[in-house]
């Protein structure tokens, strides 16, 4: 065989993943960034699940979409969202095909691993005064010391009113921290286990110092009645969470990657999000979950677990005539949550021949779980064919990747939860560096084929 042929021969039967930086043109690079503005905006917005959906519903009405809620009449092109709860989103849209030609669904999660402040919080102890937490998602403990934190969520006081909070987000805000043991002393921690160097019993906010009449917690306090009239029972009443108090930065001299609190999965709610907005008209019915609570397993009424998301395609199949059995079947579903994407700093934990790698775009994920992929659904080979095809024909840079090596722990999605509702699903999202840590790392070629992949699947 000649040189050339043998070439040939190589492109037509060997698979080699693509650099999105290969084939995106100037355009491409200036939308990429339009959009990645865009996000960057959402990301510093949204730093809670509550905070993403009135933001989201800000989107939404701007580009025509009302609140629905149970019971409510809908029509054909008709563009709706239901809040559930404040704490999850699901829009729809109304396609002009028969319901029982199924739906397309996008379905994310609004929610990121942070400190939860405990019931009762408030104490004062070395001259200093802290708030207890209990962490909600995964983390690595370590990683929340010694970095600025910032307080949101909100307070129902004793009369039944609610309060707002958010400090630490403005220049002029105080911010608050974890302590930690200085590098003289730490002879005893640095030799622990990493996941015991910090536990989660110390995992305290520093919140002030200065007493009042000899006692600082109760100065704090009437700091705290003062500006948002609550007390120290209204805890109890209370969702208030620790978050980085930073906002999303570009990284690198070439400015292609974007370090933020919260990508995951905020990377994939916002195309999933966009992805509907600005479907004028679609033929297929189209839905977007912005869910909660996938962090601690998608439980609870804000949850993917919840049957808000049968209710709604109940409703909706009720509303036209159609067999809600036969919809739920004929529907598709990406499942849009990140993946890890190769890190050579930490190469070990990797398979690299089938990890997700930065800038060979958005992420296809067969199949999670651990040990023999328990938990997982599996998307089916022909699920699998269909996207991958619509990909391909949509000209988006698109790769696999399995969660590291086998056995080497694993991970779930909501894809299992909507699975079990009889929908075809597969995982789709942008490969992320440092994940669940306060500070994760995606590229921003990553994203925008992300968002390409996203409103291909809904055409
Ligand atoms: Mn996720
Ligand atoms: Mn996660």
């Amino acid at each position: 065989m000649t040189p050339e042929e043998i070439k040939e021969l190589k492109d037509k039967l060997t698979y080699k993943k693509t650099n999105a930086y290969e084939v995106m043109t100037d355009a491409d690079k200036a939308e990429m960034e339009k959009y990645i503005k865009g996000y960057m905006t959402y990301l510093d917005a949204c730093k809670t699940e509550r905070e993403a959906v009135v933001y989201s519903i800000k989107l939404a009405k701007e580009k025509g979409f009302t609140e629905y809620n149970f019971g409510m009449k809908l029509e054909k092109g008709g563009k709706y969202y239901y809040n559930n709860r404040g704490k999850e989103l699901i829009l729809f849209t109304i396609g002009s095909e028969s319901l029982e030609e199924g739906i397309r669904i996008s379905a994310a999660h609004i929610d990121s691993p942070r400190l939860d402040l405990k019931p009762h919080p408030i104490y004062d102890e070395g001259n200093m005064g802290f708030f207890k937490t209990h962490y909600y998602g995964g983390i690595k403990k370590y990683q929340w010391t010694a970095i600025p934190l910032a307080l949101h969520g909100c307070v129902i006081r004793a009369d039944g009113t609610s309060v707002d909070v958010t400090i630490g987000e403005e220049d002029t805000d105080p911010v608050f921290c974890v302590n930690d043991l200085l590098p003289h002393l730490a002879k005893n921690q640095v030799t622990k286990p990493l996941s015991e160097g910090i536990t989660g019993e110390q995992l305290n906010i520093l919140i002030g110092s200065v007493p009042l009449e000899g006692d600082i917690k109760l100065a704090l306090l009437s700091i705290l009645y003062e500006k948002y009239g609550i007390t120290e029972a209204d805890f109890i009443s209370a969702e208030l969470t620790i978050v980085p108090a930073y906002k999303s930065r570009e990284i690198g001299f070439d400015r292609s990657l974007i370090g933020g609190y919260g990508h995951d999965d905020r990377v994939c709610a916002y195309p999933s999000l966009l992805s509907i907005l600005e479907a004028d008209d679609p033929t297929h019915t189209i839905m977007v979950i912005l869910a909660d609570k996938e962090e601690t397993g998608s439980g609870g009424n804000s949850g993917m677990q919840c049957d808000v998301f049968t209710d709604l395609v109940s409703s909706i199949s009720n509303e036209f005539s159609a067999n809600e059995y036969l919809v739920r079947r004929n529907s598709k579903c990406l499942s849009a949550d990140v993946n890890a994407a190769f890190d050579p700093n930490i190469a070990d934990a990797y398979e690299s021949r089938n990890s997700a790698f930065i800038n060979n775009g958005v992420v296809l994920t067969k199949y999670t779980g651990s040990r023999g992929k328990g938990g997982t659904s599996d998307a089916s080979a022909e699920f699998v064919g269909y996207v991958r095809n619509i990909f391909d024909k949509a000209g988006v840079v698109w790769q696999t990747g399995e969660l590291g090596k086998v056995d080497q722990g694993g991970g779930g999605t909501v894809a299992v939860y909507i699975a079990e509702k009889n929908i075809d699903v597969v995982d789709l999202g942008v490969p992320v560096i440092s994940m669940h840590a306060p500070w994760e790392v995606v590229s921003k070629a990553d994203c925008y084929m992300t968002y390409k992949a996203f409103k291909a699947f809904n055409e």
